[in-house]
C-alpha cells in the first residue's frame, strides 16, 4: 500500500465507484472500484481497462462517478488507468452524450466511435512533438576534417542551423542513415522542438496572399468575422466556382490570427492532394489531414495533435468531426449536402449536424458551404436559423457553363452516346479542348442477358424470385459482379437457361464507354476514372497530371464531380441519368439535381468557357426543365413544396428501424412487435409505416424490412423511441434478427 499523499486526504472523496462507459450494445453504463492507489475523484474521460463477462477484458471511458453500493455487493476493480489526463472531457465528451442521446446508441459505443484505432484499443496517446537535429560541439569540430558524402552534407546543413524533420525529408536524401551514422559518433543529436510554439521551423512556407476577394466574397467574410466569439451557422450559398474555398480560407486565416483553431470538414472525394497543397499555401501554418488513406497510427498522432492544440488546422473527412478542439474558433464544412457526410452503419450520424452542435457548444461559428446546399440547410436559412450568405458569380474571369440538352429517343446509340454527342466531342477534341464524359455506373455493362431467351445474370445471394438484382458486366466483358455483396464470377460461355450462345451485355457503364471512345477516337488519350481505376487516393492525381492540357477525353463517375480543377475542361457530356428521374426514394430528385449541377460545374473553371450536355430520353421531364431555367434555387423552391405537401424532411422527423434475418418472417414479426410498443409509447403522434420490404429486398442471403417512424417535430419521436427502445431490445425476437435504428435517415 502506497502511502497516502499528503494534497489528497481520503476523507475529502467518500469512497466512490467508478462510472464506466464501455463498446457493448446495452444502454447502461457499468460501475468498477477504483483501482487500489487511486486517490481523488473519479478521471472523468480518462481511459480504463476493465474485467468484463466471463474472463474478458474491456477498454471504457469513466464517465462519472457512483457510490459504492451500500448492501455489500462487490464490485470488480478497475484493471489499469490508462490516460494521466483525460481524453474525452468537457465539451467534447458533453457534445457525445448528446449524440448518444440522439441516435439512442450505448454511450461507450459513442465514444469508441469518436476514438481512433489505436486508442479505442488501449494504445497510449502517442507523442505528436516535432523533432529536429543539431550538431553537437563534438560535430562542429569534427566537421573540417569529413570526408565527402551525405554525412558530411548533412552536418554542413546542421551547421547553419538545426532542421527538423520535415525539412529534412523534403531536401536530404538519405538523411536519417546519415544521422544515425552521425548520432553513433557523438556529432549530431535529436531534440524535440517546444510544444508551445507549433509555427516555427516546421518548414512550413509562409502564407502567400490569395486573390482580393469580390464584394459578394467580401460580404460573406465579413459576417463570418462578425460572428467569431459566439455560435452562429451561417450557410454560405455560392455557384461552383464562385470563390467559396477563398472565404474559407480567409475566415481561416482570421482565426489563426485570433490563436484558434479551424476545423474544416470535406466530403470522402473532395479531400484531394490538390485540395491540402492549396490550403498549405495559403495558410502558412502545418495543415492536418483526417481521411480514410491513413494509416491507423497517423490518425491517432493527428486526434492527439488535436487534443494538445498543436494541430492548429485541420482538413477532415466525416470522422474529423469527433476530434478534440480545446481552441476552437471556427468550423467549416464543405460541400454540406454530400452524401458522405451520413455513417451509414455502427454509430448513423451526420457530421454536419454534429458539427453545428459541436459548434453552439464551443461558442464558434460554423459555416456551411455548396453549390448545391441540402433541402434542410435551405430550409434553416429560411426560417432565419443560419444566416444567408450568397455567392451569384464565378469568381475570376471563369464564365458559367451554357446547358444543352440532346434528345436522344429513337437516336441510334454507341455504348450508350448518341452521334450528336460523338460529333460533339469530335469537335472539342479538333479544337484543342478536353471533355469529361459522366456517367454514374461503374463497370462494362449493367445488365447480360440472353438474346435467345431472355435470360439474365441475377446475383443468387440478392435476388428474390420478385425482384431480381442484376449483376453487373465487369473486366471487359468477362466478369460478373454484384455492386451490392460483392459476389463475383466469370461470365458463363453459354446461357444456363437456353444453352444458346448469343449472351449480350446490355447498357454501358464507364469501362464500355472507354472502349467505345477510345475506337472512335483512337489519336487522345481517353483516360477513366472510377473506383474500379482508382482505388488510392494519389492514383487519381497522376492520371489527372499526366492527361496535362493537350486533348483528350475523362470517362468517370462521381468520382470526377468534385474536387479536382480541371482548367482545361471546356465540355461536360452527361449520359445515363433517365433511372435518377423516375426513382421511388423522396431524396433522388434533390440527388440528382445536385449531381448535375455539380458535374456540370466541372466546366469552364478558367478562362475558357464551357458547355454542358445533357444526353436524355426525357428532355420535357419537370426537373430538368426547372433546372435548366432557373437553376438550382428554382429547383428547390419546387421540391421544397413537394416536401411539405406530402410531409417529408425538412417538414418532418423521420427515423428508420431496419431489420433483416435469413427469413422474412422473423424479421416482419420483430418489426411488428416494435411498432407495438412504439404505437404505445407514442399515443398517436407518431407516424409508423410498415413493416415494409427495405429498397433492397434481399442482399447477401438476408432478407430485409423496415419501419419507418415520421413526426412532425422531434420531441415526441424522441420521447417514443426513450420510451419503447427498452422493450424493444427485450423483445424475444430482438436476438434472432440483425436490426438497427437509423434517426434521420438518408436512404429509405
Ligand atoms: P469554389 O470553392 O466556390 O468552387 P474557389 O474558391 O475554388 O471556388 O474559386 C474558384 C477559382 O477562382 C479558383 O481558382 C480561385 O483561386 C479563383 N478565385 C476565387 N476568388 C477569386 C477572386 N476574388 N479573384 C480572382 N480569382 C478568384
Ligand atoms: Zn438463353
Ligand atoms: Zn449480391
Amino acid at each position: 500500500m502506497p502511502p497516502a499523499r499528503d494534497d489528497a486526504p481520503s476523507t475529502a472523496h467518500p469512497p466512490a465507484a467508478w462510472q464506466v462507459a464501455l463498446p457493448v450494445p446495452l444502454a447502461r453504463l457499468f460501475d468498477y472500484c477504483p483501482p487500489a492507489d487511486a486517490r481523488g475523484p473519479a478521471p472523468v474521460g480518462s481511459r480504463v481497462r476493465v474485467p468484463f463477462g466471463a474472463s474478458g477484458e474491456r477498454i471504457g471511458v469513466v464517465v462519472g462517478s457512483a457510490p459504492i453500493p451500500a448492501d455489500g455487493t462487490a464490485l470488480k476493480p478497475v484493471s489499469a488507468l490508462l490516460d494521466d489526463a483525460p481524453l474525452l472531457h468537457g465539451e467534447l465528451l458533453d457534445s457525445l452524450r448528446w449524440l448518444a442521446r440522439y441516435t439512442h446508441a450505448p454511450l461507450g459505443e459513442v465514444l469508441a466511435t469518436a476514438l481512433p484505432g489505436p486508442l479505442r484499443h488501449g494504445e497510449p496517446l502517442p507523442d505528436t512533438r516535432t523533432w529536429a537535429w543539431r550538431l553537437t560541439e563534438a560535430g562542429a569540430t569534427a566537421l573540417d576534417g569529413m570526408r565527402a558524402g551525405r554525412p558530411r552534407q548533412l552536418a554542413q546543413a546542421l551547421h547553419a542551423g538545426s532542421l527538423d524533420e520535415a525539412v529534412l525529408d523534403a531536401v536530404h536524401d538519405g538523411w536519417r542513415a546519415a544521422a544515425r551514422s552521425l548520432h553513433g559518433r557523438g556529432l549530431v543529436e535529436r531534440f524535440a522542438l517546444d510544444d508551445c510554439a507549433p509555427h516555427t521551423a516546421t518548414g512550413t512556407p509562409p502564407a502567400a496572399p490569395g486573390p482580393t476577394p469580390n464584394d459578394e466574397q467580401q460580404v460573406a467574410i465579413d459576417a463570418i468575422r462578425g460572428a467569431a466569439g459566439g455560435f452562429a451557422a451561417l450557410l454560405l450559398d455560392g455557384v461552383t466556382g464562385s470563390g467559396k474555398t477563398e472565404v474559407y480560407l480567409q475566415a481561416i486565416a482570421d482565426c489563426l490570427a485570433r490563436g484558434k483553431q479551424a476545423l474544416v470538414l470535406v466530403p470522402e472525394i473532395g479531400l484531394t492532394p490538390q485540395t491540402l497543397a492549396r490550403f498549405r499555401a495559403r495558410l502558412g501554418v502545418p495543415v492536418h489531414a483526417l481521411h480514410s488513406g491513413l494509416s491507423d497510427g497517423e490518425r491517432a498522432r493527428t486526434w492527439a495533435a488535436c487534443l494538445r492544440g498543436q494541430a492548429r488546422v485541420v482538413v477532415g473527412t466525416r470522422s474529423a468531426v469527433f476530434l478534440p478542439l480545446p481552441d476552437a474558433g471556427l468550423i467549416v464544412i464543405d460541400e454540406e449536402h454530400d452524401g458522405s457526410f451520413k455513417q451509414l452503419d455502427g454509430i448513423r450520424y451526420h457530421a454536419r449536424d454534429f458539427a453545428l452542435v459541436r459548434g453552439k457548444a464551443l461558442g464558434v461559428p460554423v459555416v456551411l458551404g455548396s453549390a448545391t446546399p441540402s433541402l434542410e440547410s435551405l430550409h434553416n436559412a429560411t426560417g432565419g436559423r443560419y444566416a444567408h450568405l450568397r455567392l451569384t458569380r464565378r469568381a475570376g474571369r471563369a464564365q458559367p457553363p451554357r446547358v444543352r440538352v440532346v434528345d436522344v429517343r429513337k437516336r441510334p446509340l454507341t455504348a450508350g452516346l448518341s452521334p450528336e454527342l460523338l460529333a460533339d466531342l469530335g469537335q472539342v477534341l479538333q479544337a484543342g479542348g478536353q471533355a469529361l464524359v459522366f456517367k454514374n455506373r461503374r463497370g462494362y455493362a449493367p445488365v447480360l442477358l440472353c438474346h435467345d431467351c431472355g435470360w439474365a445474370a441475377h446475383c443468387t445471394r440478392c435476388s428474390t424470385p420478385e425482384r431480381g438484382t442484376p449483376m453487373t458486366v465487369h473486366g471487359g466483358g468477362r466478369r460478373l459482379q454484384c455492386h451490392h455483396c460483392g459476389a463475383r464470377r466469370p461470365v458463363p460461355n453459354a446461357c444456363p437457361d437456353c444453352g444458346g450462345l448469343a449472351l449480350q451485355a446490355q447498357g454501358a457503364g464507364t469501362e464500355r464507354i472507354e472502349e467505345a471512345l477510345a475506337e472512335r477516337f483512337p489519336d487522345v488519350p481517353v483516360l477513366r476514372i472510377d473506383r474500379g481505376t482508382t482505388q488510392r487516393r494519389d492514383a487519381l492525381e497522376q492520371a489527372l497530371a499526366g492527361f496535362g492540357d493537350a486533348p483528350g477525353i475523362l470517362v468517370g463517375t462521381q468520382m470526377l464531380a468534385k474536387g479536382h480543377d480541371l482548367p482545361h475542361l471546356t465540355r461536360v457530356a452527361v449520359v445515363g441519368i433517365d433511372e435518377g428521374l423516375f426513382s421511388a426514394d423522396f431524396r433522388a430528385p434533390e440527388k440528382l439535381a445536385q449531381l448535375l449541377i455539380q458535374v456540370a460545374g466541372r466546366a469552364g473553371r478558367a478562362e475558357k468557357p464551357g458547355e454542358v450536355l445533357l444526353q436524355t430520353h426525357h428532355p420535357e421531364h419537370p426537373l430538368l426543365a426547372t433546372l435548366l431555367s432557373g437553376g438550382y434555387a428554382a429547383f428547390a423552391a419546387e421540391e421544397m413544396e413537394q416536401r411539405e405537401a406530402a410531409g417529408f424532411p425538412p417538414f418532418a422527423h423521420l427515423a428508420l428501424m431496419r431489420a433483416e434475418a435469413k427469413q422474412l418472417d422473423i424479421a416482419h414479426a420483430f418489426l411488428r412487435a416494435s411498432r407495438e410498443a412504439l404505437a404505445d409509447a407514442a399515443a398517436g403522434a407518431v407516424e409508423l409505416s410498415g413493416p415494409l420490404p427495405a429498397p433492397m429486398p434481399r442482399r447477401a442471403g438476408y432478407q430485409r424490412a423496415q419501419l419507418l417512424l415520421s413526426c412532425p417535430t422531434r420531441g415526441p419521436l424522441h420521447a417514443a423511441l426513450d420510451t419503447a427502445l427498452p422493450a424493444i431490445h427485450a423483445l424475444p425476437d430482438a436476438r434472432r434478427v440483425r436490426w438497427s435504428l437509423d434517426v434521420d435517415p438518408v436512404d429509405l
